[in-house]
């Protein structure tokens, strides 16, 4: 008799580490059940693909909320519940391990939440332990933005941007020792060089780079190299299984001439988004980041996509120098303008990235961990961590200000 569990594909778990969708939600009224609509990720490509879970993005644009990172963080983590209660027959908002697995074995898809840029927590550790207790379970230390506590691999090289000496200012430390303590996932995607090293020397749970390929196949500073790799592969003391290298399905990290063609383009793309910004000034109102996405978009779209293949190539990359136990897939849906590899639209294509695998010779084993498993090993030490240092980490962090004692 064949039984569920016999069968080996419906015991694959598939999470996906990154998709932005959320602005899509709180800006363009977007819902889950509505058609893509020039977007990459809904309940009908999720079903077809067999997506058992993703974590959705909470990324707060630094230059347009300036001011109100916190209320936009809020909102968007509300967007997300939002969407779970309003499909509470098909998605279960879960925070943890077990509930992506109560949520499969329910049939339903589970919705997780990760922030995108520690700017979010606005140098404060109390909303970073709300932000916990609401369920968000990763950070990504920087988004594109250096936030005077961790750098960011983007703007490095700005030297009007103030940045911190060794990689981690004391509060950056008192971060990712916090996040530690509560079982936030840290993720070193969009960091610099060196506040990657140097979280990766303090953090004492294993590390994700939640959407990140590799810097030998496309030379971004957005990409890591082949050190970074094993470090995070080696991350999290040592006890620890290590960390996760989850692949960006963005062609611009992909594919090094498609970097290139879009780097001779920037110019262009940048005047066109300054008269954009310029003729909604002249109106009276701010553009919104989906008019900025949509003109960038329309530039991307001359440049060929790149082939399947260049995704494969940099998993097989990050699994030869990391090992099979330390790669994933963090898509970054809805974040990168479409830009994607051919034949990869929405998580439907999924599967097709399972064949290219099997087609390297990949054993089912071997997918397995990569679709999913390996997230579901480094989520659990992450939990595991956290429960062994609460008794022991009560104190208040070195930044953080001490409670006001009455005399
Ligand atoms: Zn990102």
């Amino acid at each position: 008799m064949q039984s569920e569990t016999q069968d080996p594909e419906a015991a694959v778990i598939v999470i996906d580490g990154h998709a932005d969708t959320p602005q899509r939600f709180l800006d363009e009224r977007f819902d889950l059940g509505d058609p893509l609509g020039g977007g990459n990720l809904n309940l009908e490509t999720i079903r077809k693909g067999n997506l058992s879970a993703e974590f959705f993005s909470i990324w707060v644009e630094p230059t347009l909320y300036k001011g109100q990172y916190a209320r936009r963080t809020l909102e968007l983590i509300d967007a997300v519940k939002q969407q779970a209660a309003r499909h509470s027959d098909r998605v279960e908002f879960v925070t943890s391990p077990e509930g992506i697995l109560q949520a499969h074995r329910d049939h339903k898809f589970a919705a997780l939440m990760g922030i995108e840029g520690g700017h979010s927590i606005e140098s404060s550790l109390a909303l970073l332990r709300q932000y916990y207790a609401l369920g968000v379970r990763y950070m990504t230390l920087t988004w594109n933005n250096s936030n005077g506590w961790a750098d960011s691999s983007t703007d490095i090289g700005d030297s009007s941007v103030p940045h911190t000496q060794d990689g981690l200012s004391d509060f950056g430390k008192d971060v990712v020792y916090e996040m530690n303590r509560l079982g936030m996932m840290v993720d070193v995607s969009h960091v610099s060089d060196r506040t990657l090293f140097r979280t990766l020397i303090i953090s004492r749970a294993p590390v994700i780079a939640s959407h990140s390929d590799a810097r030998a196949l496309c030379n971004s500073p957005r990409n890591l190299t082949d050190d970074m790799i094993r470090a995070i592969a080696n991350s999290g003391g040592p006890n620890s299984k290590g960390g996760l290298v989850m692949v960006n399905f963005y062609s611009g990290f992909l594919s090094q001439s498609y970097l290139n063609a879009q780097r001779a383009m920037q110019p262009e793309v940048k005047q066109a988004v300054q008269a954009l910004k310029d003729r909604a000034r002249a109106e009276g109102r701010e553009v919104t980041y989906a008019e900025i996405s949509r003109l960038q978009r329309s530039y991307y779209d001359r440049i060929p996509r790149p082939p399947l293949s260049v995704l494969i190539d940099h998993i097989d990359h990050i699994a030869k120098v990391g090992g099979i136990d330390h790669v994933g897939l963090g898509s970054d849906f809805d974040g990168v303008f479409g830009q994607l590899p051919e034949g990869i639209d929405s998580p439907a294509d999924l599967p097709k990235i399972t064949a290219a695998l099997t087609a390297r010779g990949y054993t089912p084993e071997d997918c397995r961990k990569i679709l999913g498993g390996n997230l579901l090993r480094v989520f659990r030490e992450v939990e595991q961590v956290s429960k062994d240092l609460q008794p022991v980490e009560t104190r208040p962090r070195l930044t953080e200000k001490q409670p006001f004692v009455k005399k």
